[in-house]
């Protein structure tokens, strides 16, 4: 069941106090890593508990929910977040109703969201997604062709490539928890060493983000730990 207000509440504060240890573990400035609330399949006035709690990004994954509760919460000043997989036909409303979009694995994808970012919006932010962990028929590009994926997009007049998102695969009991974020991490870097100025690792959720914390992530998409149990499958 969604949680109460008060839930949200309390569960809000224990997240965030989770990455503020592991930055403190890590090294790493505490507030150095963003905390994206992963909305999606919650209604409304769970995002609004929210709000009140000082949550303002939010991360929807179906367009058809997130449109009809972008419309309940406009009295909001609230950052919407795509982060689902995305289909070609989808692009137009993408491209008007959220400031960032995570998932961009294929440059058709990413030239119809420029084209279609309507002039008065600032450009789009974006995160190039990578299949991280190589997993047949999962969204995202390969690792060896992310580079020249973000080079294509970096060209693109109305986005701003701001980094890489992954969803890895679970990792097996006996194996390390950290290895397919620092395999993410050491991608972002050998991007950024090619002269993009990207800032963004999207990755980490309620079960992995210390992992992720610790290998360099910069924006954890957080749901279920703050919302409670889904409603129905996400
Ligand atoms: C659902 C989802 C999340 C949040 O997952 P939780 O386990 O509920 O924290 C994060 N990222 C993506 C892409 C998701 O689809």
């Amino acid at each position: 069941m969604p949680n109460s207000p008060a839930d949200i509440r309390a569960n809000l504060l224990a997240v965030r106090r989770r990455i503020d240890a592991a930055c403190r573990a890590a090294g790493r400035a505490p507030g150095s890593v963003q905390l994206l609330a992963v909305s999606k399949t919650y209604p409304p006035a769970a995002v609004r508990a929210a709000e009140a709690a000082g949550q303002l990004a939010f991360g929807e994954n179906y367009l058809q929910e997130a449109l009809a509760k972008q419309a309940e919460l406009a009295d909001l000043p609230l950052e919407w977040h795509f982060i689902g997989p995305i289909q070609s036909n989808k692009t137009r409303e993408l491209a008007r109703a959220f400031a960032w979009v995570h998932g961009v694995d294929r440059l058709k994808i990413a030239h119809r969201l420029s084209d279609q970012r309507p002039p008065e919006l600032p450009p789009l932010d974006v995160c190039v997604q990578v299949n991280i962990s190589g997993e047949a028929s999962k969204s995202g590009c390969l690792p060896s062709e992310t580079a020249a994926l973000c080079a294509a997009v970096a060209t693109l007049p109305r986005l701003r490539l701001r980094g890489l998102m992954a969803i890895p695969a679970p990792v097996a009991a006996d194996g390390d928890p950290r290895a397919p974020f620092r395999a993410l991490r050491e991608l972002f870097e050998l991007v950024r060493s090619t002269g993009h100025a990207i800032d963004t690792i999207s990755a980490g959720m309620s079960d992995d983000l210390e992992a992720a914390i610790a290998e360099g992530s910069t924006m954890v998409r957080v749901g279920s730990a703050i919302f409670g149990s889904r409603p129905r499958a996400g």
